[in-house]
């Protein structure tokens, strides 16, 4: 195989670092981008008393200029990248008619301008290589909704139509984009949810429970191969059966 660049936003969370190790696993070069220098410094220790060393670049992908840094500093640190996996996501769940102009807007940054903006300064250089593969980590409730959601439901609907259009303007340079749609995954994120009414997610699972990160990495990890050539604009929904539509 080859080894390949792979930038995975969002690197030091949950699924992130799951997605990280993974790729590495496959023996491409992984970095992440991080805010909090502290924790990212400590998270990477981590990992590499697990073996994995991971590059690091500070950023914030819900602000174009940084984000543009963050390309620049991996491309600086292990050369162009070739994997783009916009990973990072934050919610702030509300009701509607509760939600403020920052919950929304703060979830719209982070989850789908952030595609723009990571996506942005880097699909030039795939473009001339003539080789790529962009990967958006997307979310069950953008394909069925979700109550105090309008925010991050609108966010991960939205990264699947600038997949698909992505999709269709790149094929053509070697460059695949889809998304990958996680049903509950028993991440902080998840974790935080209280726990009856994780109870109650769980017992709509056909399998029976949250899913694991490695399984999701293991979706973006077969999207990034080089196999996967002929599959471009799909979306690859793994939530143990929780919904079975688009
Ligand atoms: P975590 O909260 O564990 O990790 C989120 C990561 O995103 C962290 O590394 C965080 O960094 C980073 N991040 C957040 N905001 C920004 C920003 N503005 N700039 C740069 N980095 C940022 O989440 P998960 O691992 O659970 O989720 C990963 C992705 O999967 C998200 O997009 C999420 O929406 C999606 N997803 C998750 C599901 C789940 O069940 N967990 C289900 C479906 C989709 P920092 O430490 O600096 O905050």
């Amino acid at each position: 195989m080859t080894a390949r660049v792979a930038l995975v936003t969002g690197g030091t969370g949950g699924i992130g670092t799951a997605i990280c190790r993974y790729l590495a696993q496959q023996g491409h070069k992984v970095a992440t981008n991080y805010r909090d220098e502290g924790r990212a410094k400590a998270w990477q220790a981590a990992q590499k008393a697990d073996g994995f060393d991971f590059a690091l670049a500070h950023g914030d992908v819900s602000d174009s200029a940084s984000a543009e840094g963050i390309a620049r500093e991996v491309e600086r640190q292990l050369g162009p990248v070739e994997i783009l996996v916009n990973n990072a996501g934050i919610t702030r769940d509300t009701t509607f008619h509760k939600m403020s102009a920052e919950q929304w807007h703060d979830v719209i940054n982070t989850n789908l301008n952030s595609c723009f903006n990571m996506t942005r300064p880097i699909i030039d250089g795939m473009r001339n290589r003539k080789w790529g593969r962009v990967v958006q980590i997307s979310s069950i409730n953008g394909q069925k909704g979700q109550y105090g959601q309008a925010n991050y439901a609108a966010a991960k609907a939205g990264m699947h139509g600038f997949t698909i259009s992505l999709a269709q303007e790149n094929a053509k340079f070697g460059i695949t984009v889809n998304t990958v749609s996680p049903g509950y995954v028993g991440t902080d994120m998840v974790m935080a949810v209280p726990e009856e009414v994780r109870a109650k997610i769980v017992a709509q699972i056909p399998v029976g429970r949250l899913g694991e990160p490695a399984e999701i990495a293991y979706a973006v990890g077969f999207l990034a191969a080089e196999q996967a050539a002929w599959i471009t604009g799909t979306n690859l929904a793994i939530n143990g059966g929780h919904y079975m539509g688009w």
